[in-house]
């Protein structure tokens, strides 16, 4: 038997509708155009490329979009500087430092110099133990797309065993609390875990964040389960190209979960959406409005 495939490009496809919905509602009802800053130091070609995907759906989106671009050599107070001036600014609703930093930058200095309510990253510290502790908060933007994903499977995740593999603080950690707020079941595995196929083979839910191409294999995997992977690497594909595979090996693992994301177009898609949901949420946070309806 085969799984159901859990489509990540149809599902951001449909939330970046609801957002555009909740934008236009937003601009109408009470003169509100969210807006999201994005700031990029240096010239990484990944982060290039994913600085423009942001901005390009920010404007797809309706609202808008303001783009810093800063040379390799910023100083530290110059970075610092420009958060502040974004803290302040009123049409900013959103603040977004793309990740690696050059290396004269201490990135968790200027990540904690964001203003929790425009934190749509979900890093700051204050956003990280709000979510710990059960409160409203603005939390990462690749947990909260798996989770959502995850419901596609699920009427409710209430009650099901879920197995997080990897505690990183970008995926690991906040998907589990997440899932932990859904009232399932957590167990966090990691590199240290002991026998990791014997404590996987227990999940209704499967999330694997690991950076290893497919290392999760299909007999690890409970008959019936949903499996989210998270994993994107980059691998040698045929014909001297490269190709992108998961952190599971989807083959043997679709013929045996109950839904699975593949990879490319699972996890990934709803990144960039789920970014688009927490710059509404955080509009409204700051305006003193009701949540939005994403
Ligand atoms: P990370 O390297 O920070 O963390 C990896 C985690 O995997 C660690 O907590 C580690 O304990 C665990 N791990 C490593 N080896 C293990 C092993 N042998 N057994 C069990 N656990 C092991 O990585 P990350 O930032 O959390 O990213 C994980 C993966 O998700 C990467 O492939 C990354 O590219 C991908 N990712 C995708 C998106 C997206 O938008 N889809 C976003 C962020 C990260």
């Amino acid at each position: 038997m085969s799984a159901t495939i859990i489509d990540g490009k149809v599902n951001a496809a449909a939330l970046r509708v609801r957002v555009a919905d909740e934008v236009k509602r937003l601009s109408s009802q009470h003169g509100l155009t969210p807006g999201l800053a994005v700031v990029l130091a240096g010239n990484n070609p990944a982060s290039e490329s994913y600085v423009g995907s942001k901005a390009k759906v920010t404007v797809e989106t309706g609202m808008r979009s303001f783009d810093h671009r800063l040379p390799d050599s910023v100083s530290q107070a110059d970075l610092l500087a420009l958060v502040a001036k974004l803290n302040a600014d009123p049409a900013v609703h959103g603040i977004l430092v793309q990740l690696p930093l050059p290396p004269q930058i201490d990135a968790n200095r200027v990540l904690d110099a964001i203003d929790p309510r425009k934190d749509v990253d979900g890093f700051h510290p204050v956003n990280v133990g709000r979510l710990a502790s059960g409160l409203p908060a603005l939390v990462p933007c690749t947990p909260l797309g798996c989770v959502m994903l995850a419901k596609t499977a699920h009427a409710s995740l209430a009650g099901l065993e879920a197995v997080v593999i990897g505690r990183s603080n970008i995926v690991g950690k906040p998907v589990s609390q997440l899932l932990l707020a859904e009232n399932a079941t957590v167990t966090i595995a990691h590199s240290r875990t002991r026998d990791l196929p014997a404590v996987c083979r227990r999940a209704d839910l499967l999330v694997a964040a690991i950076g290893k191409p497919e290392f999760v294999r299909g007999d690890w995997i409970k008959p019936g389960a949903t499996v989210i992977d998270v994993g994107i690497n980059r691998v040698p594909g045929v014909n001297g190209k490269s190709k992108l595979v998961g952190d599971v090996n989807f083959a043997e693992a679709v013929e045996v979960a109950g839904a699975i994301t593949p990879v490319p177009g699972g996890v990934g898609p709803m990144t960039i959406a789920c970014l688009m949901v927490n710059t509404v949420r955080a509009a409204c946070a700051i305006a003193g409005l009701p949540p939005p309806a994403v």
